[in-house]
Parts: C-alpha cells; structure tokens; sequence
C-alpha cells in the first residue's frame, strides 16, 4: 500500500487530505465543492446510478454559495465547504441528498470529508453572533475559530464526545435495539459524554443505566467521526462483571447476550458499532 494511501485508523482520513485554512484563497478551477442546502450534500447520479460528489464548480452551475469556506486539500486538490440558503435550478443528474442517507452509498472518504464540511456549515451558521455580548463574530485568519471583535469571546467548532462499547461475557456479546433500527437490528451500546465525566465512567454509567450490567477492563479499540449533528464515536471493548440484563425502555427496547456463531441483523461495515461486533467475532474481545 502507498504511503499517501495508509491510514491510521479504520476511521481516519488517508494523509491524501491535508487540512488548511485560507478564508481568502480564491476557487481553483479543479476545487472539490462540497456544497449542501438544508443539511443536503450535491451530488451527482452516473448512468449506472451511482452517485458520486457533483463535481462541477458552484460559478459553472450559475450559483455562488452564500458562505464558503477553505478546509484543505484533497491528492492535491482544493476542498470548500459551502452553503445555499436558497434553493436553484439544477441539471437533472444533480441533486441535494441528505448527508446521512449517503452513508455507505458514496466514497468513504468524500462521505468523511463531507462530514467535516458540514460540521463547518452548521457551526458557521450557528454562531455567526457571540452568545457573551451578540456583536457579530468574524473568522480567525489561522484556526477554524471566531473571534468576538467586541469582548474577544472566542468560538470554535463544537464536538460533542460520545462512547459506543462491546461488552463481552466469556463467549458471547451484548447487543442492543433501539425502536428506530430496521427489523431485527441489534448494535452496541452508546451515550454522549457528560461534563466532568472520564470516558471510562461514560462507558461502565451508560452499560448500567440501559442495561443494569456492570463491566471491567475497559480499553480503547478507536474512534469515528460522527457528524450527525456533531458528535465524535469513541468506541471500547470491555468485559462483563456482574448483574442481570434489565432494559430500560426509554432508549432501548431489547438486548440480549449473542455469540458469534448466532449473530442478529447488525450495523453497516462502515459503522465503528460493527467493528467493534467483528473485533469480538475474530479476537473474542
Ligand atoms: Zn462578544
């Protein structure tokens, strides 16, 4: 494998992406557009029906974004984020499609980088005003950040941690449905970080409040980006210590002990809850 191909994580970006910060730089005719309305990305359908990212430029279509931003390059290749408020006459082979509806169904990483794109979108919008004083904020030259020019507040883009563990007995796995998974779907379980917590307290607080087990040796497998609005997956591998599953039906309304040879539907191969499942398959852990 090339070097420029490896990378570090199953999650990670390969080093073709290199990020950047440039507000200013003007569009290259051969840029990647990374351009959403309504939380929808524009994308392309090929003769095969395969979508791929559109990739003529915003001027070409006869548009120009309302905000656009330089995040980096690509093999090479400018990146931009962008935004339209408002909705334009497109050709027919291009459409707005709803980020997470392409996952799995594009490029892992155009599905990446849009995920960081987006991220930059919402955050722009959502912070165009500083929440100490309301003047309106303006982009530092080099970070990703905003800057109060009034009270100096400053405002970067907001990540909000999550876990997402297995929890292995002997041979077996616990695996959990939601009432919004397809028919007969379990995953692992997950839950959003709270302030003052280690993400070790995060995974044994979660595992008890859905399921009222107790878990030891708690280890790091890895993380996923999660831009749904804005979370970062922080995936573990853990062991069962004690109790007896009891659901709570507020989140989840099943969870069962699964061994691998008696595996329920589960998550896409592009989801860190399915690695997570298939480290137990190969490794047991
Ligand atoms: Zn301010």
């Amino acid at each position: 494998m090339p070097y420029n191909k490896t990378r570090l994580s199953p999650f990670s970006l390969s080093r073709l992406f290199v990020p950047g910060i440039s507000p200013n730089k003007v569009a290259a005719a051969s840029a990647l557009w990374f351009v959403f309305h309504n939380d929808g990305l524009l994308v392309q359908q090929g003769e095969g029906g395969e979508i791929t990212l559109n990739s003529t430029p915003p001027l070409q279509l006869g548009f120009s974004a309302e905000f656009s931003l330089y995040i980096g390059t690509y093999d090479g290749v400018d990146i931009y984020a962008a935004e339209l408020s408002k909705p334009v006459a497109l050709p027919e082979t291009l459409y707005f499609k709803r980020l997470r509806t392409l996952f799995g169904k594009i490029d892992g990483e155009i599905f990446a980088l849009a995920g960081r794109a987006i991220q930059i979108i919402h955050w722009n919008r959502d912070h165009k005003f500083c929440g100490r004083c309301g003047s309106e904020m303006k982009n530092r030259t080099k970070e990703i950040a905003k800057i109060c020019p009034a009270c100096k507040f400053i405002s970067f883009p907001r990540l909000s941690p999550a876990v997402i563990m297995s929890v292995v007995r002997k041979n077996e796995i616990l695996l959990a449905r939601s009432p919004r998974f397809p028919a007969g779907m379990y995953s692992t379980l997950a839950g959003f970080v709270e302030p003052g917590e280690t993400l070790e307290e995060t995974v044994a607080r979660e595992v008890r409040e859905e399921v009222n087990v107790e878990i030891c040796n708690i280890s790091y497998v890895g993380s996923q980006p999660w831009p749904f609005p804005h979370s970062l997956m922080i995936g573990f591998s853990a062991n069962y210590a004690s109790g007896d599953i009891r659901v709570d039906n507020n989140e989840i309304e099943d969870a069962q002990w699964f061994s691998k040879n008696n595996m329920p539907l589960l998550p896409t191969r592009m989801s860190i809850a399915r690695h997570l499942i298939e480290l137990f398959i190969k490794s047991g852990r």
